[in-house]
């Protein structure tokens, strides 16, 4: 071993996971490896698919049979070696989701310490640390239980009154007349079927809304029990988590309910008891309503050196907040509200605090959502995590990250099958003389737009906002151009933007990275659309129906429905996913797949990548639609790629090719450039021309410089985050913004 790897390394040999071409290389442990190039090259399926997919399965393989019978199986990844893989942990951009209970405070583990702190110092004395704990029935608020708010029932969605039962007077689908529930009033004897609601006596009103006696009533053969329309809704679907909920059940849901602040507790949680017991005349709740900046130094602050250690390790943990970018959360905010990269970063904390050691990290673009300002400190922070004695491994496209890798696996030379090797390794200064296009690029940025495009018709206006941080912000967006929308995370851009524009302007279209939860069977070709025209054109060539190619149809294979692959569902798991045996993945059968277009079948054409398809189809309708998908840069991706396989960047490019070739609408983007390498950015710089050349008004939240420089127009926000953010910086063109002083955006931009 030489002295550059004084512990070792990891060894890959004939890696072949997607596009890996018998990828073989080693990995000094205990160093900073970041892994580079282009969207689509290869990083995720060697770093995810290859390293932690093995680490996993490695993990899974010293629990016993039994337990191992429950867990998701991880495959053994497509390879001739991999050799000394230490436990991997992944810390990705994967929200953290989670019910309403799940807080900042949870997540990071700062709740229990808190706790324990509560029951050891504060006036006056409670005892046990759970009784802090709004997630414990001694402490929690009991009118709302623990949750902060309670559902309201909006009766004007559950009853029309002035309708009869027979006309169909009660609203929720449940309740639709013939229904079951419909059958139970109509049998009770209880009602007038025909006496419209507003016409009832106060008895029989109280009957139809709340008696809940457990009389049963016949309906058809079978007794079934009375419950009134209210209690029933209450007991029902009132006491799901909203979040629980399927698509089609949350919307019946929504209609229904609203959420309130619970009255009792004021969305504390706790109860009264909990709420008065006090530090410093502080309560727990008091707290954790703070903002952490402002939490830590508090905290520091307490005298009580028979907790020493545990007020330390507390303080730690929320200055590592801090360090992070995320000083302007409040320990109560729900993570269900964290963006992709406050949660990833939020993660990041907890693992800081451990003490474990020659751990695999394994990290998804930790920038995303970073000013420049603060990426620095992430570096740091990166460094902390190595010389505890990890091995980091790190997946990036930001140069100021790249630069602090001990170890640089640049991959490429393209996407895809173009992509999928290793086309540089060394250390930083080598890339930079590589000739790689990540290489090339780091050299290289858009020069700062002299000539900028001028405003067509009124501006965009948004008057006073005050939503969370915002200070009484009032802005003007010009329409039919560029705007970039700058400031250090938490300074109040998407509260700005997503908060306050689709108000004032409906029209306005936010291209996110969610995707509707799609069924199993989403895949890139589905949700294109162009699968009709596609079944035709084989329909055409053969002679035969254009049904016999739809893989709900008589010509899927029957085992896998068409899928190519079986789904086995585990309670609480990821499913588990395996290739169908019968058509091997082909999804169709063999007389199906005989069937052929310019030598091609169904299932070569789900195997297609789109930039191979995008020529292979000369019908226009599909040709036109998979061309704007190698406009956003998602050539490399195949027809046939499940949606769930998408990283967030990929899903919002895919709804911004749907957009191409519309005219005169307002888009809003959130960090378009997640996921993408620099020469990707370049290309994404073209659509946004292109949208705003053909009408469009594009607004873009970024922290990347390219983009910010070829704006049009910048409105920057600050000067910090959460409390100390909320206010305009500056409003003006790039060139202006370069010379802002008093702008950290400008300063950054004015430095590079
Ligand atoms: P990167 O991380 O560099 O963007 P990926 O490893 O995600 O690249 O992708 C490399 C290639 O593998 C691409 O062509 C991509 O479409 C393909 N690919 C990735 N995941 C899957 C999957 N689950 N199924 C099929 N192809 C995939
Ligand atoms: P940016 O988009 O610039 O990162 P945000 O608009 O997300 O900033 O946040 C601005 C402030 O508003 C921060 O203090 C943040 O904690 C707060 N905030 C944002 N969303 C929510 C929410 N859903 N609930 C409570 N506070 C929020
Ligand atoms: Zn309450
Ligand atoms: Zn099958």
């Amino acid at each position: 071993m030489s002295d550059t790897t004084p512990y070792g390394s990891i060894i890959i040999r004939g890696a072949r996971e997607n596009n890996l071409k018998d990828v073989s290389l080693d990995i000094p442990k205990r160093k900073i490896t970041v892994f580079t190039g282009v969207s689509g090259s290869g990083k995720s399926s060697l770093v995810f698919g290859t390293i932690a997919a093995e680490s996993q399965r490695l993990i899974n393989e010293t629990y016993p049979a039994f337990v191992q019978q429950f867990m998701p199986r991880y495959g053994q990844p497509d390879a001739d070696q991999l050799e000394n893989i230490s436990a991997a942990i992944i810390v990705d951009q994967q929200r953290l989701g989670g019910n309403s209970r799940s807080t900042v405070a949870t997540v990071t583990d700062a709740a229990q310490m808190l706790r324990v702190l509560f029951s050891r110092l504060a006036e006056p004395k409670l005892g046990a640390p759970s009784l802090y704990s709004y997630n414990d029935p001694r402490g929690m608020c009991a009118d709302c239980e623990g949750i902060g708010q309670v559902a309201a029932m909006d009766m004007a969605a559950v009853v029309d009154e002035s309708k009869s039962l027979r006309e169909g007077a009660l609203l929720p689908k449940d309740f639709s007349v013939d229904s079951w529930w419909w059958e139970i009033f109509a049998n009770s004897g209880l009602f007038d079927m025909d006496k419209p609601i507003k016409d009832y006596s106060e008895e029989e009103r109280f009957n139809l809304f709340h008696l809940n006696d457990g009389r049963k009533i016949k309906v058809g053969k079978i007794g079934l029990t009375y419950e009134g329309v209210v209690s029933r809704l209450k007991t029902g679907l009132g006491s799901k988590d909203p979040e629980s909920l399927q698509p089609h059940v949350l919307r019946e849901y929504e209609k229904i309910f609203t959420r309130a602040v619970c009255p009792a507790c004021h969305g504390t949680r706790l109860n009264q008891a909990a709420l008065t017991s006090t530090i410093k005349g502080k309560s727990i709740a008091d707290l954790s309503a703070m903002q952490v900046n402002d939490l830590a130094p508090f905290v520091r602050s307490i005298e009580a050196p028979q907790v020493g250690p545990m007020l330390g390790a507390l303080a730690l943990r929320l200055e590592n907040l801090v360090t992070i970018g995320l000083g302007y959360l409040s320990l109560d905010r729900e993570s269900s509200t964290l963006s992709g990269g406050e949660s990833q970063r939020v993660k990041m904390v907890r693992h800081l605090g451990s003490s474990l050691t020659d751990m695999t990290y394994v990290f998804d673009e930790p920038s995303v959502g970073l000013h420049p300002h603060d990426v620095g400190r992430l570096a740091g922070l990166m460094t902390q995590l190595r010389d505890k004695g990890n091995t980091v491994l790190i997946v990036e496209h930001k140069p100021d990250m790249i630069a602090i890798a001990d170890h640089v696996v640049d991959m490429g030379p393209f996407a895809g099958s173009k992509g999928g090797e290793v086309v540089y390794e060394g250390d930083f200064a080598g890339l930079l003389g590589s000739g790689t296009l990540t290489g090339n690029h780091m050299k290289k940025h858009q020069p700062i737009k002299d000539k900028v495009r001028a405003a067509k018709g009124e501006a965009l206006k948004i008057e006073k906002a005050g939503i969370n941080n915002l200070k009484d912000v009032s802005i003007a967006i010009p329409r039919g151009v560029l705007t970039a929308v700058t400031g250090v995370a938490g300074s109040g851009k998407s509260s700005l933007i997503q908060g306050c524009l689709p108000v004032a302007y409906p029209e306005t279209i936010i291209i996110d990275q969610n995707l509707a939860r799609g069924s199993r069977r989403s895949n890139t070709a589905t949700y294109t659309g162009i699968l009709d025209n596609v079944r035709k054109a084989f329909a055409k060539a053969n002679g035969v129906e254009a049904s016999l190619f739809s893989a709900n149809s008589k010509g899927a294979c029957p085992d896998c429905n068409g899928l190519g692959v079986i789904y086995t569902d585990l309670a609480h798991l990821d499913p588990m996913i395996t290739t169908c045996e019968t058509c091997e993945g082909k999804r169709f059968l063999p007389e199906v797949l005989a069937h052929e277009l310019r030598g091609k079948s169904i299932a070569d054409v789900y195997e297609m990548s789109i930039e191979d398809a995008a020529k292979f189809f000369t019908e226009p309708a599909v040709a036109k639609i998979l061309q704007g998908l190698v406009d956003v840069g998602l050539g490399y991706l195949t027809l046939g790629q499940p949606l769930s396989t998408l990283s967030g960047g990929e899903r919002q490019r895919l709804k911004l090719a749907a957009e191409l070739g519309k005219k005169g609408n307002i888009y809003v983007l959130d960090e378009p450039t997640t996921g993408l390498h620099m020469n990707d950015v370049d290309t994404l710089i073209g659509l946004f021309d292109r949208l705003v050349e053909a009408g469009s008004s594009v607004i873009v939240i970024e922290h990347n410089l390219d983009v910010i420089s070829r704006a049009d127009w910048v409105i920057d926000l600050g000067p910090g985050a959460g409390n100390e953010g909320g206010n305009v910086q500056f409003e003006g063109v790039p060139a202006d913004l370069a010379k802002a002083k008093h702008s950290l955006t400008g300063q950054h931009l004015a430095a590079r």
